[in-house]
């Protein structure tokens, strides 16, 4: 079983030559995974390397590895004699199976992690709330993509803090976000979204789990229901 740690540290060793190859792959990376979640990339279509090898003007190297690690975001499919696809968009009955799984667990989870919140905790939920409402950077496609990413890291915390590992990779396995941000790129998903995590962390802060159940599934099913419109 995969998990991918969507914390983890990107940062290389202190060697100079070193840094800058980690830095380039780790560019490659993000660009990759922007046009997959802008769906500048379509869902299902075909990524050539010799392609992305022209408009990065950067070797094959970078972007086998960046696409490797794609694969396994299960956001890239290989497959033998044929390569790379994005992967295809999620079905209509996948995505309600999505959020009837999440909609069983998350909200209980935050119930449960309100217990275990001390300050230092409560800081990191804020932080990766706060990085989602800040509007840096030009590209919008990558402001997009980090969204995503963001919100993956803020769910999977919360998840952690509830301290059920099982349930926690289960839903880290969904690959959830990466999924659900692809049904549409719009404004729309990431903005309301803000005040929903704000209400979520009002809770939080004051330690009501009741309410910060009733939060995360306010936020669950307002996602649902902003997401629906892509299968009409
Ligand atoms: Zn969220």
């Amino acid at each position: 079983m995969q998990n991918v740690d969507l914390t983890a540290d990107k940062e290389g060793p202190a060697s100079g030559r070193i840094q800058r190859a980690n830095s380039l792959a780790g560019d490659v990376y993000e660009a990759i995974f922007a046009q997959l979640m802008s769906l500048k990339i379509p869902p299902g279509s075909r990524i050539t390397v010799d392609n992305l090898v022209r408009e990065f003007d950067v070797s094959h190297t970078p972007i086998r590895e960046a696409l490797g690690r794609l694969e396994g975001e299960g956001l890239v499919v290989k497959t033998h004699l044929i390569g790379y696809r994005a992967a295809p968009q999620i079905t209509r009955r996948r995505f309600d199976e999505l959020y009837e799984l999440r909609l069983l667990l998350e909200p209980a989870a935050a119930a449960k992690a309100t217990a275990a919140l001390d300050e230092e905790r409560l800081a990191v939920l804020q932080e990766a709330a706060g990085v989602m409402a800040r509007r840096v950077g030009k590209d919008e496609r990558l402001r997009y993509s980090n969204f995503a990413r963001q919100d993956a890291i803020f769910h999977d915390k919360i998840m952690e803090f509830a301290q059920n590992e099982l349930i926690r990779e289960t839903l880290n396995h969904q690959h959830t976000h990466f999924h659900i941000f692809r049904l549409m790129y719009h404004s729309r998903v990431t903005e309301e979204a803000l005040d929903e995590h704000e209400a979520i962390l009002a809770a939080f802060a004051a330690g009501d789990a009741h309410a910060a159940r009733k939060a995360m599934k306010v936020h669950i099913e307002n996602s649902r229901d902003r997401l629906l419109p892509a299968f009409e």
